[in-house]
């Protein structure tokens, strides 16, 4: 019968996890072939070798994810048109802010029956409007996107950590049933949900709720007013959502993808820590500073998020009825100072 070829592109510290997972249905799944090509963007190490050359001799990737084999048919590729040629199913996992030119040199490589899934936590604001990474990819290649989303900090997965994670699709159940199958291990639960919309919006939205979580650590606030960043944070997940799409179930925020992300990011995310970490500087080292500093290499998404959530807000006549996540941007940028996220949180969200 037929076996589809599966092509990861990305190979960052999520994107590694994902190719692991993958990595180790294929092997067992008839329908599926054992190799994973994972396109890498290629860098040289302190070592002077390229990275490609270590993930390909070690099978572990030394910079993004030390310490874990991604299982022998995982084949790494610097070559993005080679990566994904002859490949039925592409997974996307880079730093959203990447996907743009990524999506442009992809343009005519791709058949139209290939089928996607984004991985992907963010968005793209342009002058029609906000514009989902599956969106981006749908629309720029001509091929149908699912997204995959969930409370998934990829270093406790990599060890084999139980989690769950929700699969959001358009309207094709069996092409939904396929990456639930493909992503699926005792330790990783996955669920499909027919609301592609509300499942990308939770992932991306929850990490501007994570940086203000890490200014209240960064404050010593407490428990409670994190909670209640956390809870503030969810409502207003869910009303932008649904004035984006009114299609958007209230149901997918008590999916991994919702509630379950905002928790987790909330406690042990990379937009936390550094968020602390920019509260504690009482915001006078910049996030780009503080990330370069404390990720080697790894990138935030929820400051950019912010900004592109604000651009919408702005655009569209909605600041005062999204307090928190307003707030959050004018943070970020030193407009207000990091102590600002409580005093104007205590601000009741207008949306019911
Ligand atoms: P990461 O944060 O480790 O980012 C680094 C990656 O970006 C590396 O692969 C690097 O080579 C690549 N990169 C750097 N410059 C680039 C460029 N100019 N063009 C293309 N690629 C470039 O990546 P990640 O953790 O795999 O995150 C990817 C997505 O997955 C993000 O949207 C993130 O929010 C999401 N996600 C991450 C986690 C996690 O725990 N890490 C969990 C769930 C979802
Ligand atoms: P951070 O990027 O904040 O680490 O969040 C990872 C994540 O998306 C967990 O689900």
């Amino acid at each position: 019968g037929f076996k589809s070829r599966i092509t990861v592109v990305g190979s960052g510290n999520w994107g590694s996890v994902a190719a692991k997972l993958i990595a180790s249905n294929t092997l067992k799944l008839n329908s599926f072939h054992d190799e994973v090509r994972m396109w890498v963007f290629e860098e040289t190490l302190p070592s002077g070798e390229k990275l490609t050359d270590v993930i390909n001799r070690t099978n572990e990737n030394a910079k993004y994810l030390p310490g874990i084999k991604l299982g022998k048919n995982v084949i790494a590729d610097p070559d993005l048109d080679n990566a994904v040629k002859d490949a039925n199913m592409l997974v996307f996992v880079t730093p959203h802010q990447f996907m743009e030119g990524i999506c442009k040199r992809l343009v005519g490589k791709v058949s139209g029956d290939v089928e996607a899934i984004s991985l992907i936590k963010g968005m793209e604001v342009k002058m029609e409007g906000p514009c989902m990474i599956s969106t981006l990819i749908s629309e720029q290649l001509g091929i149908n996107c699912s997204v995959l989303m969930g409370a998934n900090i990829a270093n406790e997965i990599a060890v084999e950590k139980f989690s769950e994670a929700t699969v959001g699709y358009r309207d094709n159940r069996e092409i939904a049933e396929q990456w639930v199958q493909l992503f699926s291990t005792p330790y990783f639960m996955v669920t499909p949900v027919q609301d592609v919309e509300g499942v990308e919006l939770c992932g991306t939205l929850k990490n501007v709720v994570a940086i203000a979580a890490g200014f209240v650590d960064g404050l010593d606030m407490g428990n409670n007013t994190k909670a209640a960043i956390m809870r503030i944070g969810l409502r207003e997940m869910r009303a932008f959502s649904k004035l984006l799409f009114s299609s958007v179930r209230d149901s997918t925020f008590f999916e991994s993808c919702g509630v379950a992300d905002v928790i987790t990011t909330c406690l042990g995310g990379r937009n936390r820590k550094v968020a602390e970490a920019f509260a504690k500087n009482g915001g006078k080292r910049s996030f780009d500073e503080l990330e370069a500093e404390m990720l080697q290499g790894q990138k935030l998404q929820g400051v950019s998020t912010a900004r592109e959530v604000y651009e919408v807000l702005s655009h569209r006549g909605w600041l005062e009825l999204f307090p928190l996540f307003a707030t959050v941007h004018e943070i970020c940028i030193g407009h207000l100072p990091p102590s600002a996220i409580v005093e104007y949180s205590e601000k009741k969200p207008r949306l019911s």
